[in-house]
């Protein structure tokens, strides 16, 4: 079985601009990302991150806009030799069309969770929202709240 940290990836992974990122210019890596997920490789974890894109239902971008960062970032977590599982988002939005993957809802979670076979007592998730928190929640997940766009090497400290 495989733990895992599960990142949300705005104001976690990437800078939190308090709207819908979805162009390069707008995608700017947190401060820390490297060294903090550098950390936990080392003690044996995988990643997954785990994102709300509702601005694909609102019509703002499309599925494609998202990929193309998401490509990046796979890019990225190979780079540095990280094992990233994989990337779920949902791209629907409660003012548009209902859901149950959309967090706090716990369907991308459930299905990473069978599909990589993650011990979820030893895993965890970071979310800057309590709606990740909820999520995780739901899946028995030990979930930390964390500022949007904070130094992830902070919670590693208070947690050490
Ligand atoms: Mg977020
Ligand atoms: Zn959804």
């Amino acid at each position: 079985m495989k733990k895992v940290v599960f990142l949300d990836r705005d104001g976690v992974i990437n800078r939190e601009i308090g709207t819908y990122v979805f162009q390069f210019k707008n995608f700017v890596l947190n401060e820390g990302l490297e060294k903090a997920l550098l950390y936990w490789d080392k003690k044996g974890y995988s990643f997954a991150i785990v994102t709300n894109q509702g601005g694909i239902s609102k019509q703002l971008y499309k599925h494609q806009d998202v990929e193309q960062l998401h490509v990046f970032l796979r890019d990225w977590f190979s780079r540095l030799g990280l094992n990233l599982l994989a990337i779920s988002y949902c791209p629907h939005h409660d003012a548009y069309e209902s859901c149950i993957c959309r967090k706090p809802n716990s369907l991308m979670l459930e299905k990473m969770i069978a599909r990589f076979d993650v011990a979820v007592n030893d895993s965890f998730l970071i979310g800057d929202s309590p709606r990740d928190i909820e999520a995780a929640k739901a899946v028995g997940l030990r979930g930390f709240l964390i500022d949007a766009n904070s130094n992830l090497n902070d919670l590693i400290r208070s947690n050490d």
